[in-house]
């Protein structure tokens, strides 16, 4: 028996990465996981199935999350398929780094909405399910980025630090109704998105961990799994940052 069983989860962006260790970590501890992608199907596919492997029920839903019908549609896919939802881990995110005098407003916009709008989007379509049970739990993705600044990141880190104020705001108007609010802060995680940093860079960066090395992304699912479960009911408005230490 898993400490999550019969539960259902909804793991933004969950095909690769960080999303697709989450899903496959609530997988494992019983929960039944709507996996979402935004191109790649074949790859949700083959995380449905792991979940499935492990004893689970898994099912995947495309959707671009930063259209709020589409947010809307895949949280409705958690109550057609499961009957329900308990956990919405807003995970999806992307980068588009430069430094704020060339960066242009596309650039600032597409990060703003991917990182930060889509997960109001999420949370708004999820609370409405949420507050009828009276019981939930989200747990937004930020960034240290969001939390001490990055050069050549001003709209991510901008977004993630925006998360914060979600994270706080949500905790506050949700807490009467045992649905709580967190927020994971992660380091340098090795997933796609920090393989293509330069190599000169990535050197720079290890030598300022004290652990000396990058965060599998299972660690950050560890931490999420944790804020997503029952035995974290007391925890709200927080973010746990999982960074190897880089930044204390
Ligand atoms: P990744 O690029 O491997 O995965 C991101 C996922 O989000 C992809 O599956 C992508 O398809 C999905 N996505 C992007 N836009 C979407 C949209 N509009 N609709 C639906 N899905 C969309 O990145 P990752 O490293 O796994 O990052 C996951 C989260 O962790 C992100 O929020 C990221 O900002 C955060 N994070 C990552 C690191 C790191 O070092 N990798 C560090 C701190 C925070």
């Amino acid at each position: 028996m898993g400490e999550l069983d019969g539960q259902v989860a909804v793991v933004t962006g969950s095909s690769r990465g960080i999303g697709r260790a989450i899903a496959l970590e609530l997988g494992a501890r019983g929960c039944r996981v709507v996996i979402n992608y935004h191109h790649n199907e074949a790859a949700a596919q083959e995380v449905a199935t792991l979940v499935r492997e492990a004893g689970s029920e898994a099912v995947t839903q495309a959707a671009d999350i930063c259209v709020s019908e589409q947010a809307q549609q895949l949280i409705d896919s958690a109550v057609t398929n499961f009957g329900g939802l308990d956990i919405l881990v807003n995970n999806a995110g992307i980068t588009r780094d430069g430094l704020s005098m060339r960066m242009s407003e596309e650039d600032w916009d597409a990060v703003l909405d991917t990182n930060l709008k889509s997960a109001f989007h999420c949370c708004k379509a999820a609370q409405r399910i949420m507050l009828r049970k009276r019981y939930g739990r989200i747990v937004n993705i930020g960034s240290v980025a969001g939390l001490v600044g990055n050069a050549g990141q001003i709209n991510y880190a901008s977004a993630k630090a925006g998360l914060v104020g979600l994270t706080k705001s949500l905790a506050r108007e949700l807490a009467s109704r045992s649905i709580t609010v967190n927020l994971v802060a992660p380091g340098y995680v090795s997933t796609e998105m920090t393989a293509k940093l330069p190599q000169e860079l990535m050197q720079k960066i290890l030598a300022n961990i004290p652990l000396q090395r990058l965060a599998q992304p299972e660690e950050i699912a560890m931490a999420v799994a944790f804020l997503a479960s029952p035995g974290a009911g007391y925890i709200t408005g927080q973010v746990l940052t999982v960074d190897g230490g880089i930044s204390m």
